[in-house]
């Protein structure tokens, strides 16, 4: 086509030659050998980057979900997304180029639905968890049922990768049934597919988390043990990462990750730094756990709002466990991000508008020493 154009425009010619060789410098393209010996091609290409993998993400309709689908998405992966709400999946849509996320409806308790959303798929992440039992689905139908049905269906189609999100502090003999029910999982899906790779987040923070929000949204904080359990925070976005890379790196199949934040914070030095950020003063109201424990338990059953659950009550008394043996942040060559360097990123919205982000506008002001601070309305 170069050669068609008249002579008197070089300067055009000039362009699309130069035009041509960066497209071409730009396709950089690799062709991958999954463990089970599938080869996937993929190509760079900026949003319409061409993954190669297809990968399946149970629950990631939650909070830590939007962080790996976009990731996959935007490598050019096709993500199946199996929901269960309409209006909770729709902002995954977006996350990656049109047709590379694909929605399913699913069922915990359909087997079939189930096996519909693994089957066409390279890698499959069960993300599926929640705090407290609900009116349909206690703990063990989620943690120890749901993950059984979703491993059978990974070993019957033979998915060349299984990552099991469980939870830190996971064990057979925890006064907690949320971490016994996580260790259940854990244990069964190793009995179903051995090489599941099986992942403990600590408790994470992020836009939408239950941990620093927690403590910054309301007037009254409620606990039962002053504040006094220990965590090692992590962010999710690290998590996130953390989940991409195990999809390329074979070597993570068959093992556990302890995934941590660098700082281990109790959560009364946590809601110090929240109240400091949020530029708010929240009352703290402790409850002892006898009394505590039997109202969360009985509230937590008959009303239909998402409240702290007994078992919750259980977990404020159990600081996080780190397995020494588990493999960390480090072996997937990442460094996980501190806390503090994010707190006014997440908390800023909680800061009153009553602070000014201009300079004193008076002598008046100035007197008064009014504070600079940045806020949006
Ligand atoms: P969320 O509670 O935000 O999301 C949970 C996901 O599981 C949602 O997609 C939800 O679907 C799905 N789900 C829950 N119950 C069912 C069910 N009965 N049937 C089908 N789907 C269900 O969790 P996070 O994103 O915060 O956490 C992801 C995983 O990590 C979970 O397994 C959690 O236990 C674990 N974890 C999280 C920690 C944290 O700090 N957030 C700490 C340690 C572990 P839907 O949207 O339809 O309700």
């Amino acid at each position: 086509a170069g050669a068609a154009l008249p002579a008197q425009m070089p300067s055009m010619r000039a362009a699309r030659f130069s035009t041509s060789v960066c497209r071409k410098s730009q396709v950089n393209s690799d062709v991958k050998i999954t463990r089970t010996g599938k080869p996937i091609l993929t190509m760079a290409g900026g949003r319409s980057s061409l993954g190669g993998y297809t990968a399946t993400v149970f629950g990631a309709t939650g909070f830590l979900g939007r962080y790996i689908v976009n990731r996959l998405a935007r490598s050019g992966c096709n993500v199946v997304v199996p929901f269960r709400e309409d209006m909770a999946k729709r902002h995954l849509k977006v996350t990656g180029d049109l047709g590379r996320i694909i929605f399913i409806e699913m069922d915990l308790r359909n087997t079939a639905s189930i096996e519909e959303s693994v089957r066409h798929s390279d890698i499959v992440y069960n993300l599926i968890g929640r705090d407290y039992p609900t009116k349909n689905f206690d703990l063990e139908d989620v943690h120890v049922a749901g993950t059984e049905r979703i491993v059978e269906a990974v070993a019957k189609y033979d998915i060349d990768r299984f990552v099991q999100v469980s939870s830190h502090s996971a064990s057979l003999d925890s006064p907690s049934e949320f971490y016994r029910t996580k260790a259940r999982g854990e244990q069964l899906a190793r009995s179903i597919f051995p090489e599941t790779t099986i992942v403990r987040p600590a408790p994470m923070f992020g836009f939408e988390d239950r941990l620093l929000h927690r403590l910054a949204y309301p007037a009254n904080i409620v606990t039962a043990n002053h504040l006094q359990e220990r965590i090692w925070p992590v962010h999710a976005i690290d998590v996130g990462m953390a989940l991409e890379q195990m999809l390329h790196d074979d070597t993570t199949a068959a093992e556990t990750f302890e995934l941590y934040g660098p700082t281990q914070y109790s959560m009364a030095e946590l809601n110090e730094l929240v109240q400091k950020e949020a530029m708010k003063k929240s009352r703290h109201v402790n409850i002892p756990k006898a009394i505590m424990k039997p109202i969360a338990t009985y509230a937590n059953k008959f009303l239909w709002w998402p409240i702290h659950s007994g078992d919750e009550v259980e977990r404020e008394f159990i600081d996080q466990v780190i397995d020494p043996r588990a493999k960390t942040f480090k072996d997937l060559d990442i460094e996980p991000v501190e806390l503090k360097s994010l707190t006014y990123e997440y908390l800023k919205g909680y800061r009153s508008s009553s602070y000014y982000d201009l300079p004193p506008m008076s002598e008046k002001e100035k007197r008064e020493e009014k504070k600079y601070l940045h806020v949006l309305d």
